[in-house]
């Protein structure tokens, strides 16, 4: 498959990067995921908007205007025949001499690609997926979507040793997220879930199921989610890009709710469907 490199489309086999790159020796890079259904991007607006502000927050120079990263996306989606894809990007700060602060000079490295979307299948969404947990040791940054991944890396691992698809974390006894995916907590029909902050990264999903939530009328609410509510819930979701929606049914081993997919899941999988559709009639 073609990918993008610094303005060019070559194969992946030949896309290569300096060792000096800054996201190689410092994990310096910002990036994003954008999932495409029936060769649309979904919510590109939103992703293109969180892309602007994970470079402000590390400042790097948007290499890119609005229409430029839309024209880019769209060449990506052209590189591959799948109707559904995920299109990756990433922004780091480019290739210098090994030194912490900033180079004087560097010219950001900008990277894409476009890979077949395998949906979330039929058994992770009607049976719900097992999760552990573990204290958040993630920096204080967690709003940039930085390719500084290490504590991420470490809390997705520690769910594969466990048989686990996520790892739920907690930040001084109070609900984070998943190493890559929010968290979503029932308790009597109401849909809770962390605030937005510094300590969580705000999921494109996260918004999208905001709105769902409000369309149907479900009872929302955004606080502080202590880890002895998370144990209690009727109902655990996790959300990202790739995951879409999905029911957490077990918790370091202990059923959640009643073990099974609940009702606030089902209702949002099946606006989140609608939603999906729609995109492909547009
Ligand atoms: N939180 C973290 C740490 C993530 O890596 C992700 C993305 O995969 C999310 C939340 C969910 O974000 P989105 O819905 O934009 O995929």
């Amino acid at each position: 498959p073609q990918v993008y490199l610094n303005g060019e489309f070559t194969p992946l086999s030949q896309a290569k990067v300096s060792v000096l790159d800054r996201g190689f020796i410092f994990g310096d890079g910002i990036y994003e995921v954008v999932p495409v259904y029936g060769r649309k991007p979904f919510r590109m607006g939103h992703h293109l908007a969180r892309l602007r502000r994970s470079l402000e927050a590390v400042r790097i120079a948007n290499p890119h205007d609005q229409a430029g990263w839309e024209d880019l996306v769209g060449k990506l989606i052209a590189t591959s025949d799948a109707p559904d894809q995920i299109v990756y990007l990433q922004v780091t700060r480019g290739v210098a001499r090994r030194d912490h602060a900033f180079p004087a000079d560097a010219v950001p490295t900008v990277f894409g690609m476009a890979t077949p979307f395998a949906w979330p299948g039929a058994e992770l969404r009607e049976q719900g997926v097992r999760a552990v947990s573990m204290p958040d040791e993630r920096w204080l940054h967690c709003e940039i979507k930085s390719t500084s991944l290490l504590g991420n890396v470490l809390a997705r691992q520690f769910a594969v040793d466990r048989d686990a698809v996520e790892t739920v974390m907690f930040r001084d006894g109070f609900l984070s997220e998943g190493s890559s995916s929010n968290v979503w907590v029932v308790k009597n029909g109401v849909l809770v879930a962390p605030e937005r902050n510094h300590l969580i990264l705000e999921g494109i999903r996260y918004g999208f199921i905001q709105e769902m939530a409000a369309a149907r009328g479900i009872p929302l609410e955004m606080r502080k989610i202590a880890q002895a509510e998370v144990e209690a819930a009727d109902e655990l979701m996790l959300s990202s890009a790739t995951k879409e929606i999905l029911p957490i049914v077990s918790l370091d081993g202990k059923p959640v709710g009643a073990g099974r997919p609940g009702p606030v899941y089902a209702q949002l999988r099946q606006s989140y469907d609608e939603a999906i559709a729609a995109l492909a009639r547009r």
